[in-house]
């Protein structure tokens, strides 16, 4: 009942880094998989043919799921709700997993990710297309009266702070455009620059005044900085874009319509990718074509020059599917501009792309950049806060 403590986290050597990963999640997953009376799956081994983890309570298998190898994410979520109960916890990996890109997630209820690290490409080498679990039990407390005291102290704490009380809740995650973007920590053009001058068009304000649908919480969780949008160019409502992608998609690859980065954020989703490795290692790609490096007949038509929205909407497709340049992409930025023999343009520690903020800004997170032992990561040290 601890609010925020339905998340999960995936833990592995990380194929993009070579050295530990460890991919955080909200959702449902975490907690279904509590109440089934699990707190831990070690998954060891490869099966010979695709598959899936099927758990309910104490019921554990092992079953086929060629049918689902090559589907998006929210086909294999809906074909694996089937098998169990309506609300059962399911997650899965996309194409982008199964075709072991570096860059690849594990995604849980259809729009929330185990993003960094290449998580998704341990599952994929595995044979293991997703987990479906359905918990019917409850969680045992020593003092049962004592922790509903401590939770609603939490929630009282948390509706008191004005990041967790005001700010997450009325505009996501994506509160912190505008505020990083002013404070010039804002990565723009693959970290050319500091500031995006067009950054109120995918900030937190823009998205909660023309596009959001309604809140999108996790789990338990007072602060639902979860969001669910319109995207207008799919007819189609979906989960809508963190902060983290506004930024990788937008202001890094110099891209200021909201619209096209929720497009890019559902294919990311769809294929099982990583937000902010994708979108970085696509502004990467646009500063190696800039230079000159990439040449157009590589990129098929569709010119990776910052600014060009359909180059994120494209790449992204391609790198789910590894198709054509899409390959070289789905090895993620350091591998890319490595094969272009200028590894510095890659924004990345331990070859994992830096996420969106400037350490020339924030030295201190630069540190934390050079320090975690996961690579390129705010969520190891967030000096943010302290500074501001
Ligand atoms: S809704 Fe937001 S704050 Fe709450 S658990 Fe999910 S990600 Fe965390």
């Amino acid at each position: 009942m601890a609010p925020t403590g339905g998340r999960y986290m995936v833990v592995t050597k990380s194929p993009l880094t070579g050295t530990i990963a460890c991919s955080n999640s909200g959702g449902f997953f975490g907690a279904e998989l509590k109440n089934a009376g699990y707190d831990a799956i070690i998954i060891e081994g490869r099966a010979e043919n695709p598959v899936y983890l099927f758990i309910e309570d104490d019921l554990v298998e092992i079953r086929d799921a060629s049918h689902l190898w090559g589907r998006v994410v929210s086909e294999t979520t809906d074909e694996l709700k089937k098998v169990s109960k309506e609300k059962a916890g399911v997650l899965c990996i996309g194409p982008a997993g199964e075709k072991l890109s570096k860059i690849a997630a594990v995604i849980n209820d259809y729009d929330r990710a185990a993003g960094r690290s290449g998580v998704g490409a341990v599952m994929g080498s595995k044979n293991l297309k997703g987990i479906v679990v359905k918990g019917t039990g409850k969680v045992d407390y020593s003092d049962e009266d004592e922790m509903k005291q401590i939770v609603q102290d939490c929630i009282k704490k948390l509706r008191d702070n004005g990041v967790t009380g005001q700010g997450l809740p009325t505009y996501g995650t994506a509160v912190l455009v505008n505020i990083i973007n002013e404070n010039g920590v804002f990565p723009t053009n693959n970290f050319k620059e500091s500031y995006f001058e067009k950054a109120d068009n995918i900030s937190g304000e823009t998205m909660t005044d023309k596009h959001l649908v309604r809140k999108n919480p996790c789990y338990r969780c007072p602060i639902a900085c979860g969001r669910w949008v319109k995207i207008e160019d799919l007819n189609m409502e979906a989960g809508g874009p963190e902060y983290e992608t506004l930024w990788a998609f937008g202001a890094d690859c110099g891209i200021d319509d909201i619209q096209a980065i929720f497009v890019a954020n559902h294919l990311c989703n769809e294929y099982g990718l990583d937000t902010i490795s994708t979108g970085a290692t696509i502004a990467a790609a646009m500063e190696l074509y800039e230079k000159g490096l990439i040449k157009d007949d590589e990129v098929d038509g569709t010119p990776l020059k910052f600014g060009n929205k359909e180059a994120i909407i494209e790449w992204t497709k391609k790198m789910g599917l590894r198709e054509g340049f899409g390959d070289k992409l789905a090895e993620g930025s350091y591998r890319l501009c490595e094969m272009y023999g200028v590894p510095e343009l890659s924004m990345s520690v331990k070859k994992q792309e830096l996420p969106a903020y400037d350490p020339r800004a924030i030295q201190g997170h630069g540190l934390e950049y050079a320090t975690s032992n996961r690579g390129g990561c705010h969520v190891r040290g967030y000096m943010i806060s302290l500074k501001f």
